[in-house]
């Protein structure tokens, strides 16, 4: 059970640790069927008040973690690259205002393919912006317009190339398997298209049907079928070995990264790094045990006279345990029992013990970890381990 406590306490508990920060930018041109992130479709005024709004936040909240030293900075959306030139410099001015990143800090922007132009790749170089995250999902251009995605096959093969050519090296490209009708044949052709751009990062989910989304009306309805396990199975076990075949590490369960390349700002949430988080529906955590959730509401945002509506709660034990559980698990480096109380890892042991013997979790001398065979059943192996 979550328990509020006050924002004072919040602080008081966070400040000056080091931590990251992520800034939520909740502006879609417009809505992918599949996705369930808090997003509007609203124009350029909500966006200049939003721009004014996450100001003044980050005004109010720079004290909540080390301001001098800042080892990574992500822009999240929603889709950031919606805002106009003029609007992203003045983030990053407020940015540069506010806190001093890291000389090698790691700072990532999500964008549209299709809002790739040399212009936006301009206003980019104007900042500290040093690694783009893009949502390819697929190369098929009958999925993409099924997914009511904006972009098309070859406006994403395009942003790659004006990206590369401007200098920007570090790419990380999403993909999503498990589509309605996606044959594993479409599948190894997304893979193969994906390896042959050669960028360091790969992040790839299974599609998920998030409840209220019009893809979940549609499985609901029967229009659309889900994709059978066996089938996702396949699908996840061909990108494995075609990424490790390119010299990829998989370092956590959706994602795989050339040798020093794994994103330095996703890995802090999985290691329970405390982070900052700007703009409504953003996260923060203060690498303990208090969580902080602002409202998905863009309109209080901007509308906030003080701090921005928010909740937040103390973790107890008990969930901080089922946090380790399911965010240490998911990488590489697994879960190592120092970070267990002595009858939380009896208590994990005991649970894990099936999973052990069928060699879906392998027990080191001071860690569990996810198997190969593992990997692909993960929900459910978690949720065994969680109280
Ligand atoms: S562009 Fe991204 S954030 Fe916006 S609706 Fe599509 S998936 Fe969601």
């Amino acid at each position: 059970m979550s328990i509020p406590v006050s924002t004072k306490s919040y602080i008081r508990n966070v400040v000056t640790k080091t931590g990251g920060i992520y800034i939520h930018v909740p502006f879609c041109q417009k809505r992918c069927i599949y996705c369930d992130f808090y997003s509007t479709t609203c124009g350029l005024e909500w966006k200049r008040s939003y721009v004014s709004a996450l100001k003044r936040e980050m005004l109010l909240r720079r004290t909540e973690i080390d301001a001098s030293r800042v080892p990574s900075l992500y822009i999240g959306g929603g889709t950031p690259s919606q805002l106009p030139a003029s609007l992203l410099l003045e983030m990053f001015q407020a940015i540069t205002d506010n806190f001093t990143l890291a000389d090698d800090a790691e700072v990532t922007i999500e964008v549209n393919p299709d809002d790739v132009t040399p212009q936006l790749i301009d206003t980019l170089r104007q900042t500290s912006v040093n690694r783009i995250s893009m949502g390819v999902q697929t190369f098929s251009d009958e999925l993409l317009r099924f997914l009511n995605r904006r972009h098309t096959s070859a406006q994403a093969l395009r942003a790659v190339q004006l990206f590369r050519e401007a200098g920007y090296d570090n790419i990380s490209l999403d993909l999503i398997y498990g589509l309605p009708s996606q044959t594993l044949e479409d599948w190894k052709h997304d893979v193969q298209q994906l390896l042959s751009l050669d960028v360091p990062h790969i992040s790839a989910y299974a599609l998920s049907y998030e409840e209220g989304t019009p893809l979940s009306k549609m499985l609901a309805d029967g229009s659309v079928e889900e994709t059978s396990d066996e089938l996702s199975w396949q699908m996840y076990e061909y990108l494995m070995n075609e990424a490790k075949a390119s010299g990829m590490v998989h370092y956590e369960i959706s994602n795989f990264a050339k040798p020093g390349m794994c994103a330095k700002h996703n890995s802090s949430y999985w290691d329970g790094s405390p982070y900052l988080g700007l703009g409504p529906g953003a996260h923060s955590y203060d690498g303990e045990n208090i969580r902080r959730s602002n409202d998905m509401s863009l309109k209080d945002y901007i509308q906030a006279s003080a701090d921005v509506p928010h909740e937040t709660e103390v973790l107890t034990p008990e969930e901080r345990y089922d946090e380790l559980v399911m965010t240490r698990l998911r990488t590489v480096r697994g879960l190592a029992f120092g970070l267990l109380t002595p009858e939380q890892k009896s208590y994990c042991l005991q649970m894990a013990e099936p999973h052990i013997l069928n060699g879906s979790l392998l027990k080191e001398k001071d860690t569990l970890r996810l198997s190969r065979k593992g990997i692909f059943i993960s929900n459910r192996i978690l949720s065994d381990l969680m109280y």
